[in-house]
Parts: structure tokens; sequence; C-alpha cells
């Protein structure tokens, strides 16, 4: 296969997760999910994955209801844990070394952040999945998700989504929406196209990190993408429109 990126960061939400159930995590997604990142690994392609919590739980959400912000950010950051270990037990299933690092202590359950362990892992060729987000409250983990893939250097983002990519308008009510091939962060930025939060764009524009956002649902797609095939939107080139 020819490999147009060595070391990826995989971003997925944990609504990904969901599939259709609505709340909670079904576990033939995640080994549908896990089978692709099997796949693209024995490769020898190294992968970092960040998880989210959505499916499970968020900060500003239970905020609305009442509750104090950085608690419920806290128990959104513990909810994604429980994904990163679903998971790690998927990929583990499927005979590939993965470790879970969190960035909150968790030391039964899983290693905690170590930035320079994290690479020596993907070295190694394990699957490493960073739980916890950030460890900070008011952060998403998107923006963990441009945070950690500066820290180990890695090439690309791939940002896992339900569409196939970055629309000039919402294709569900638009049948005329054209789907962008390339666009800037500044354009990201300046429309507020919400593929990432804006400090999530904002990291990746700074250190030079292109996001590929893409469509987890379509078979072979993260294979598709490490090969530098085109499919969904590039963010970090120039504006194009297919
Ligand atoms: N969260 C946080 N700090 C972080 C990452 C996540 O406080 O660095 C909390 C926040 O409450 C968020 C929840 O964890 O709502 C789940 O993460 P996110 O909403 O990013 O998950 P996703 O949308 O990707 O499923």
């Amino acid at each position: 296969m020819a490999i147009a990126y060595q070391r990826i960061l995989l971003k997925i939400s944990g609504e990904a997760l969901m599939g259709n159930l609505g709340y909670g995590i079904d576990p033939l997604v995640v080994q549908e999910i896990a089978q692709e990142v099997a796949e693209v690994s024995s490769h020898g392609i190294q992968i970092a994955i960040v998880v989210g919590g959505g499916n499970i739980f968020r900060g500003v959400k239970a905020a609305s209801a009442g509750m104090d912000r950085a608690t419920g950010d806290y128990i959104g950051m513990i909810a994604t844990v429980m994904n990163a270990m679903t998971l790690q037990d998927c990929l583990e299933k499927l005979g590939v070394p993965t470790r879970v690092q969190t960035a909150i202590a968790m030391q039964e359950v899983a290693e905690p952040y170590i930035r320079r362990r994290a690479i020596r892992h993907l070295e190694k060729g394990r699957v490493v999945i960073f739980g916890a987000g950030s460890g900070n409250p008011f952060f998403t983990t998107d923006t963990t998700a441009a945070l950690r893939a500066a820290e180990i250097n890695a090439e690309v983002i791939f940002k896992a989504t339900k569409v196939d990519g970055i629309y000039d308008a919402d294709p569900e009510t638009n049948p005329a929406a054209r789907r962008y091939q390339s666009l800037t962060f500044s354009h990201v930025l300046t429309h507020d196209l919400r593929v990432m939060d804006s400090t999530a764009i904002a990291l990746c524009k700074e250190n030079n990190i292109p996001i590929i956002v893409f469509d987890l649902s379509g078979r072979g797609n993260i294979r598709r993408a490490v090969m530098g095939e085109s499919i969904g939107t590039i963010v970090g080139g120039s504006c194009e429109i297919s």
C-alpha cells in the first residue's frame, strides 16, 4: 500500500461509538472501527486515538441543567475513559497491542499520560488511545486531539464524523450543496464552519497540522485516507470545491 502518512491522530467522537442507540456504546460499531484501525496498524502506520465522551456525558449539557460546569466536565472526561477502554478491548481481541493513557490518574485501569512513553508505544507498533481529554475542564476532546497531535508530532488529524466532509451549505436540506475538497484554516475560522471548535483549529493552524474530515462509517475510509486518497475534506490546504 502506498502510504501518505506514517503517524496519524484519529479523533473519534463519543457519538460515533453510539451508532443508532441514542446513548452509550454500540459494541458492534466499536468492533467495526477496531477492525479498520487494526488493518491500518498492520501496515506499520502509527495510530494514536483521541476518543470523545458525548455518547455518555457532556459538561455543557449538565451545566445547563444546573450542575457546576467544571464538575460536569470532569464527569465528561471520565466518560471518555469508558469509551477508550471499550475500544482497547476490541482492538486487543483483534490482536492489536494497545495502551490507554489517561490525563486524569486512574492507575488501576490505565497508564497516566506521559508524552515520551506514548511516542515509544507508537514506535513499537502499539495503538495508543488517549482518554480523559486534556485533563482540564472547559476544553473539548477536539482540542485534545489537536494538542496531542502536536505533542506526538502526528502528521495529520483524521477527524471522523457522520458526514463525508465539509459542505458550502447543509447537504441534508440543500441538494445543491457542494463538498469542499480542501479548505484553509482561516476560512474555517472566519466562516465558523464548526469542523472542530475554534481552539482546536487555531492549534492545528499554528502547528501546521492538517485535518482530514471524513465519514467514519464508510468501510475502508481510514485506510484510504492513510494512502492519501481524496476522501472528505482536508483543512490546511487551499480552498477548493469538488
Ligand atoms: N471534556 C473536558 N475537557 C477536555 C475534554 C473533554 O472537560 O479536555 C469534557 C466535556 O465536558 C465534554 C466531555 O468531556 O463535553 C466529552 O467530550 P466531547 O464533548 O469533546 O466528546 P465528543 O463530542 O467528541 O463525543
